[in-house]
């Protein structure tokens, strides 16, 4: 077919998807592909959910869409009421979006306006880690820290101060703890405030567990505590960015709920919709909240389909869906499975590195060589064909190039749906095997793509 849609890739060739079902897609020619990453991470029902259909239908026949600066609707306040009955802390004020990267420029202006309501003008500046990704628009694209993704755009971004992540793998020292390791580099928190004025700082901004830039890097226990005493002493915002890990992938509704601590301001987006409409939201605690609303009484900022109707009916939908199916038990159930057959599966393969993540959120980092942990050349693109190969097999899995100091790794993202069933946990590990090794195995023998 001879597109006119302006594709990622420009000279990509892309199956036609036409049917959904469950945790599978159909293309043109009837092809299944089990979706195993959800897209990147969106599709946490599965494909073609009644409930959620019924619920889009329902709304799209009384009402599809009213500005929100005339209007509230009744999807909007339930969904607002439910997100703020279950997340942890006062987060008790949903301000909606369109998507994830909205939403995380939503929370960054809100903190700085927080700061203008109280009175502390000279912050200006946000902290956030190497380590990450926050989002393609520009005041995302400056917080987020992979190298790859800014380097076009490094002149026009806002000054962000990144520091080290938490990522034991490749930065824990021999004689470190766990514990220990994380309590180092929280406290880069505050060694980078010191340096720059603590006074001068808006927020900090990470994800509970790393997705887009490194494949399901979880935290070392105590390193959000560490980092939420900090931001607390020198009166810095916590936002805590859940785009990603957020609505149940980790097997909890909210992943930071797992470290223990609240935050300031939490994003959310991809789950929140399940695919079943683009919607994303920011949640601001009372603090921040009262602060605005007690002040200048505005926050300045705004889209045009924020708390749009059908968005936040389906998004009701999908919250009812993951509470009245019991689904975040099997979050655990089936990641507990998937991780060990992908221990099971990659034992002896040298070039499987490291196996991470939590819930239904598993990354897999690929090495030259699993003694030295040395990455394999960027230009092998080792993760995009990793990705062609198992879409050739009927997989969809989502490859990532993380940046660690200038060098890339490639890592798997896994993300399958709340719904996998026990068979196709080992569809998609037999599945992932065979593309990985196949794929290693050319690029090994110096075989070109
Ligand atoms: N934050 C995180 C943690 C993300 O993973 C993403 C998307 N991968 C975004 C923000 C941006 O979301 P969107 O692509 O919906 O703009």
């Amino acid at each position: 077919m001879n597109s006119r849609v302006f594709h990622r890739h420009c000279h990509s060739t892309l199956p036609v998807a036409v049917r959904g079902e469950g945790a599978y897609l159909f293309d043109q020619n009837g092809k299944a592909y089990l979706d195993a990453s959800g897209g990147a991470a969106v599709s946490c029902l599965g494909h073609n959910h009644a409930g959620v259909r019924a619920a889009l239908h329902h709304q799209i026949d009384s009402l599809a869409y009213a500005h929100s600066a005339f209007f509230t609707t009744e999807s909007a306040e339930l969904l607002a009421d439910k997100l703020a009955e279950h997340a942890p802390g006062d987060l008790n004020h949903t301000y909606f979006l369109s998507g994830g990267s909205e939403a995380v420029e939503a929370a960054l202006k809100l903190a700085r306006q927080y700061f203008l309501e109280i009175g502390q003008p000279q912050r200006t500046r946000f902290i956030s880690r190497r380590q990450s990704y926050h989002g393609n628009t520009l005041g995302a694209l400056a917080v987020g820290g992979n190298i790859w993704r800014r380097a076009p755009f490094d002149p026009l971004l806002i000054p962000a101060e990144h520091i080290a992540p938490c990522y034991s793998y490749r930065d824990k020292r021999a004689h470190e703890t766990p514990f220990e390791y994380g309590q180092r580099v929280a406290n880069e928190l505050e060694e980078r405030l010191l340096v720059v004025g603590p006074d001068t700082v808006i927020a900090f901004i990470a994800e509970p567990v790393v997705g887009a830039t490194a494949g399901a890097l979880t935290a070392e226990e105590g390193y959000f505590s560490r980092i939420r005493e900090i931001c607390n002493q020198y009166g810095v915002l916590l936002i805590l960015d859940e785009v990603m890990c957020g609505m149940g992938r980790t097997g909890t509704l909210f992943a930071h709920e797992q470290e223990g601590i609240h935050a300031d301001i939490v994003t959310i987006a991809k789950g929140l919709g399940a695919g079943y409409q683009p919607i994303g939201a920011m949640l601001a605690s009372d603090r921040v909240y009262d602060a605005v609303s007690n002040g200048s009484g505005f926050f300045q900022h705004g889209h045009t389909y924020m708390g749009h109707a059908t968005a936040t009916a389906g998004a009701l939908a999908v919250l009812n869906a993951i509470q009245n199916e019991n689904l975040l038990p099997n979050v655990v159930h089936k990641g507990n499975l998937l991780m060990d057959r992908l221990h099971q599966r990659f034992a002896e393969n040298v070039h499987v590195g490291d196996i991470r993540g939590r819930g239904l959120f598993i990354g897999l980092e690929l090495v030259k060589d699993k003694e030295t942990k040395q990455p394999f050349d960027p230009v092998t693109q080792l993760h995009a064909r990793i990705k062609n190969r198992a879409m050739e097999l009927g997989l969809i899995c989502y490859p990532m190039s993380g940046t660690i100091d200038g060098t890339h790794g490639h890592h798997i993202l896994l993300a399958p749906p709340f719904i996998i069933s026990t068979e196709q946990v080992d569809e998609l590990v037999d599945k992932l095997g065979n593309s990985i090794e196949s794929v290693i195995k050319e690029v090994t023998s110096g075989a070109s793509c």
